[in-house]
C-alpha cells in the first residue's frame, strides 16, 4: 500500500536518537515534503535505519548526520550524510556485498554483521528503486535511496487505460 517517507524517516531517525545523544552525534533531518511510495513501511523503514545506524557508528563523537527527504519527477530521495571515516573508492563497490566489511580490525571494534547495507540494498530493489553511494575517505560519505513514487489513482486515470488493439501491439501507442 501507500506509504508516507515522512513517517518513515521520522521514526527511523527517533529509533537512533539515543544512541546518537550518546555519542553527542547531531541527527539533523530536513523538513516534510510530499513523498509517497508504494510499499512495505517497515522494510523501508529498516533500510532508512541501517544507513543512519552506519552514519552514526562510522563518524566520530561530536559530528552530525544528515537526514534528507526530496521529491522531484515522481522520484523521492532520501540521502544520509555523515562526516565519518568514508569508505575508500576502491571498497565503495563492495560494501554493499553481503558480510563485507571494511578494514578487519575497526569493523570488530565497532561490532556488526555486514549485512546492514545488503538489506538496504535488498529492500530498495524490492521496490524498484537505487541506492548509491558518494564517500571520501577522512571527511564522509552519502548514501542515496531512491524509490518512485506512488500515483494518485485519480492521476493514473487520467491516462485512459485501453485494452491493447492491434496496433499498439508492440509496446507503442499511434498518436
Ligand atoms: P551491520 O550488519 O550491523 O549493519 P555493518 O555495519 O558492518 O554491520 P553494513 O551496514 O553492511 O555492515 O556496512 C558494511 C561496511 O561498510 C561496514 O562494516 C563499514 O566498514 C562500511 N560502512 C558502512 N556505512 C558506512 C559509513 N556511513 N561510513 C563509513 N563506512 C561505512
Ligand atoms: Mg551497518
Amino acid at each position: 500500500g501507500p506509504v508516507d517517507l515522512n513517517r518513515v524517516v521520522a521514526e527511523a531517525v527517533d529509533r537512533l536518537r539515543l544512541t546518537a545523544e550518546a555519542r553527542d552525534i547531531r541527527l539533523k533531518a530536513g523538513g516534510r515534503v510530499d513523498a509517497v511510495v508504494h510499499g512495505d513501511a517497515d522494510q523501508l523503514m529498516t533500510a532508512v535505519r541501517n544507513l543512519v545506524d552506519n552514519a552514526v557508528r562510522y563518524s566520530p563523537d561530536g559530528t552530525t548526520v544528515g537526514i534528507g527527504l526530496s521529491s522531484r519527477d515522481g522520484l523521492a530521495q532520501i540521502t544520509v550524510t555523515d562526516q565519518g571515516v568514508g569508505i575508500s573508492p576502491e571498497e565503495q563497490g563492495r560494501v554493499f556485498e553481503r558480510f563485507y566489511r571494511v578494514d578487519g580490525a575497526r569493523s570488530r571494534q565497532t561490532g556488526g554483521t555486514g549485512l546492514g547495507l545488503s538489506i538496504v540494498k535488498h529492500v530498495v530493489i524490492n521496490h524498484g528503486g537505487e541506492v548509491t553511494l558518494w564517500s571520501q575517505p577522512g571527511r564522509g560519505s552519502t548514501f542515496t535511496i531512491r524509490l518512485p513514487e506512488w500515483e494518485e489513482p485519480a492521476v493514473r486515470g487520467a491516462a485512459p487505460v485501453e485494452p491493447p488493439s492491434t496496433e499498439r501491439r508492440g509496446g507503442r501507442a499511434a498518436v
